[in-house]
């Protein structure tokens, strides 16, 4: 499979040098910005955030964030202060919060670039009003209240104490509550119901306080697309809007969403080799026969896993192999039995399964994880090229 005439720019990792052997993320912004569409469409909210930490999932932060914006978003979502200057010195200037911060997080910094503040203790809170009042301004805070995950978030015994700071900050004009949400375990029905029920004595205990936040959000793509009830006035869209499923009930064609990327390697070499050949270190495979055999430039260092070396698939001229052997560092082997294929030819390894290639699930499968880890492990040597 090749995207060819379709691919626009390219966007190094690295230190920008020409990339040698083809180690390419093929990335669909049409597809991007089509998630989102259709995951607003299912929620149905007045607001979606598009979560674009850890670099977009590995899609690239920049790109991810306008094509979404594109598609329909209303707020960005990041981890920390850090990801969300790299989006503001893109010159992107939608809403923007960050919810993530060390004992050192910088919030003066944030206030002066229009970031949201994410705040999970009275300590937070107390420093965001600091910042703004020494400049002379109103931080805008999301308050997080842990619901059950058991994460970032203020605890329960301290939901009134926090709220009633935050009247008083608001009293005296240095921060305004935007937001207040937390965060689902994704441990199941029951589960989902009791953090729900949690988060409403939260707004409960807000509106005491005399705290009336705008956006109230706690859903992550999982509740968006299945717990109505956790939907409220935003959800917070990560895994759906890069087009995979956070469900292992449902494939992304299920929920009609689009795997974005592809992931390609290139054939380096090709050779025909006896039945009995070890192959890789360790030789945990040997042929079964007289086999061609190619080498693929993609390795561990790319954050293809070792764990599946001899399980995942791959898609070479549109044929289906298995990875053969031990994934090395730089590269791995594929036995293609009779069949062969040239030097430079692509060898995918994970897409859209509807194009008849892997799936980023089936090589999540192989490496015992999760889809996520496996897009956003990706290496500092994978070249980003945008399908326009
Ligand atoms: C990562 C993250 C999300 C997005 O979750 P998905 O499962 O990828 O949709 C939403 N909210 C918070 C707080 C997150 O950390």
């Amino acid at each position: 499979m090749t995207l060819g005439d379709a691919v626009a720019d390219a966007e190094p990792l690295g230190d920008g040098a020409p990339a040698m052997l083809r180690r390419e993320a093929r990335i669909d912004l049409a597809a991007v910005s089509r998630n989102v569409r259709r995951l607003r469409e299912l929620s149905g909210t007045p607001d979606a955030m598009v979560v674009v930490k850890a670099n977009g999932y590995g899609h690239g932060a920049v790109r991810v964030a306008r094509a979404a914006l594109a598609g329909g978003a209303t707020w960005l979502g990041v981890v920390d202060i850090a990801e969300a200057l790299a989006l503001r010195n893109a010159g992107i200037d939608a809403p923007l919060l960050c919810w993530l911060h060390g004992a050192d997080g910088d919030f003066g910094v944030a206030l002066d670039a229009r970031v949201d503040v994410g705040v999970s203790s009275a300590g937070q809170l107390r420093a965001v009003a600091a910042a703004a009042r020494d400049r002379g301004v109103i931080g805008a805070v999301h308050i997080k209240v842990d619901t059950g995950l058991g994460r970032n978030g203020v605890v329960e015994t301290e939901w009134r104490a926090v709220f009633e700071d935050a009247a008083a900050f608001e009293k005296e004009g240095v921060v305004r509550v935007r937001g207040v949400f937390s965060h689902l375990a994704n441990a199941g029905a029951d589960e989902d119901a009791r953090q729900v029920a949690a988060f409403e004595l939260a707004l409960a205990t807000a509106e005491v306080a005399g705290v009336r936040p705008d956006l109230r959000h706690l859903a992550s793509t999982a509740g968006a697309v299945r717990v109505p009830e956790s939907r409220y006035d935003m959800v917070r869209l990560g895994i759906g809007v890069y087009g995979l499923s956070p469900f292992d009930d449902a494939t992304s064609a299920d929920l009609g969403l689009t795997p974005a990327l592809t992931l390609v390697g290139g054939v380096v070499s090709v050779k025909r080799v006896p039945a009995g050949t070890g192959v890789s270190y360790g030789y945990s495979y040997r042929t079964t026969s007289e086999a061609n055999l190619a080498l693929v430039s993609l390795g561990y260092a790319d954050g293809i896993p070792r764990l599946a070396s001899n399980r995942a698939p791959v898609s070479i001229n549109g044929r289906r192999y298995t990875v053969t052997g031990r994934i090395a560092m730089d590269q791995f082997v594929v036995d293609m039995g009779a069949d062969t294929c040239e030097v430079g030819d692509d060898v995918v390894l994970f897409g859209d399964p509807e194009t008849g290639v892997p799936s980023a699930d089936e090589w999540a499968d192989a490496a015992e994880t999760i889809n996520y880890e496996i897009v956003t492990r990706l290496g500092g040597r994978i070249e980003r090229r945008y399908v326009s």
